[in-house]
């Protein structure tokens, strides 16, 4: 502490955010021989109803750390297809079996377990600090570079002083909107509401999405409940919330694949939480000394529930060309461009063809009065199981997928 009692930090990094971005950045770069300290505003990584999927290519990167099947000791859920139902049909239209990776499938698992486990693994490595309960207020600038970010903890002012900031602070990130930097919005006809539902013996292990005239139901199996997903037209939250329960519960109805019953679950409201659909990206992912990643660069819509995923790879390619510049002290604006010229088209191919599925097929559906009907690529996938491979790789693997490289050496502690 110095004498204005401010707890004064110098260290190669700052990353402000412990979400899956942040933490991963950190593990890497730690484990890479870099002195990083991520400040994370919550006091823990306990938050529900976050993106719990773990696709193959972030199984992958586990595998490549030599860390997989220990992280699949922790209480997960595979999937490893995924379907659609349109009325009483229901399409298989993606089948991860078949990549070559060591895990083709999807790990259902709650994103505290994922945020646990990367935090123990980076404790191991002396570089790594986590400042819990400590949240990013301002960026520090010292002749048009940052310098450092102003962050409160529970003991007061806490300033942290490093040659980069990462900025995962996710999809309201502060220092985004600290760094005047711009964000281009594409909109979504839609927003999201999260409940759980009790899984019962006879209820099938199938985790699919149910089409229906102005609505949707996703239901994700996680071993003995159903993570369920109700889509609504973007907005119309509070207008639902307003009409009440029983409104609510009688639209869930038709969609349900069982008795009407189980929904004697949802007690109030308040088990129910809104996710609102954003789907943006930023014109430019950095200035001098300050680069964002993850949700805070691009925040992805849940179509596919690739964000996770994707923050971790933007993750892994910030890591492999920072170690080295930030292992010497400096980071060029070369640098922090070749990162987001890597990572802005995946974010930006993967966000096109989300744009695509909620105009064409989630927009239609939310307005429609008939009977929803699949399109042509949906009956194509269920008719020929070969194409299913097609989405599997687009969403499991992603595009141009990142691995663990020689740039990322392990670190003295290892
Ligand atoms: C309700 C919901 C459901 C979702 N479902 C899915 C899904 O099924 N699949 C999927 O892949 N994605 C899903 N997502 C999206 C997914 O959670 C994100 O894409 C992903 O977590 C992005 O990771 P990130 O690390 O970039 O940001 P985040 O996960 O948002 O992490 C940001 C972290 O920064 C912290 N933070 C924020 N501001 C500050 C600050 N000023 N100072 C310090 N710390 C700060 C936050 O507490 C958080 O821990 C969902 C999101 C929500 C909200």
């Amino acid at each position: 502490m110095c004498a204005d009692h401010s707890q004064i930090y110098e260290t190669d990094c700052c990353i402000a955010g412990g979400g899956p971005a942040g933490l991963m950045a950190a593990l890497l770069l730690a484990r890479s021989g870099v002195k990083v300290v991520v400040l994370e505003k919550h006091k823990d990584f306990l938050r529900d109803f976050r993106g719990d999927t773990i696709h193959p290519s972030t199984l992958e990167l586990m595998h490549e750390l030599g860390w997989l099947s220990e992280f699949l000791e922790l209480p997960h859920q595979k999937v490893p297809q995924l379907a659609m139902q349109f009325g009483e049909a229901r399409y298989q239209v993606v089948d991860f079996s078949h990549l070559s990776v060591k895990a083709p499938y999807i790990a259902m698992m709650p994103q505290w377990d994922f945020l646990n486990f990367l935090d123990n693994k980076a404790q191991a490595y002396s570089g790594y600090q986590l400042l819990q309960s400590t949240e990013a207020l301002e960026l520090l600038e010292k002749d048009g570079v940052v310098v450092g970010v102003k962050a409160m903890g529970p003991l007061g002012e806490v300033i942290v002083k490093a040659p980069l900031t990462l900025a995962a602070d996710g999809r309201d990130s502060t220092l985004r909107q600290q760094s005047g930097l711009k964000v281009q919005d594409f909109g979504a006809p839609m927003d999201v509401l999260w409940f759980r539902l009790s899984r019962q013996v006879g209820d099938g292990d199938e985790t699919f999405g149910r089409l229906e005239p102005g609505q949707i139901l996703i239901m994700l199996n996680r071993g003995d409940y159903w993570q369920c997903a109700f889509v609504i037209p973007k907005g119309a939250d509070a207008d639902l919330r307003h009409l009440g329960l029983a409104t609510f519960k009688q639209r869930l109805s038709p969609l349900l694949p069982f008795s009407v019953e189980r929904l004697k679950e949802i007690e109030n409201f308040d088990s129910v939480k809104t996710l609102q659909v954003q789907v943006n990206r930023m014109e430019r992912w950095w200035k001098p000394g300050f680069l964002c990643i993850g949700d805070a660069a691009h925040a992805m819509s849940p179509v596919g529930g690739v964000g996770v995923n994707l923050a971790v790879q933007d993750a892994v390619a910030a890591a492999k060309e920072l170690a080295m510049p930030l292992r010497d002290g400096v980071v060029s604006t070369e640098v922090l461009a070749a990162i987001e010229k890597r990572r802005a088209f995946p974010a930006k191919v993967t966000q096109k063809m989300q744009i695509l599925v909620q105009n064409n097929l989630i927009k239609q559906a939310l307005s429609s009065k008939a009977a929803v009907k699949p399109p042509l690529m949906v009956r194509l996938f269920d008719k020929i199981p070969l194409l299913r491979r097609i989405p599997a790789r687009i969403i499991g693997l992603g595009i141009r997928p990142e691995h663990i490289s020689e740039a990322l050496i392990k670190g003295r502690d290892d």
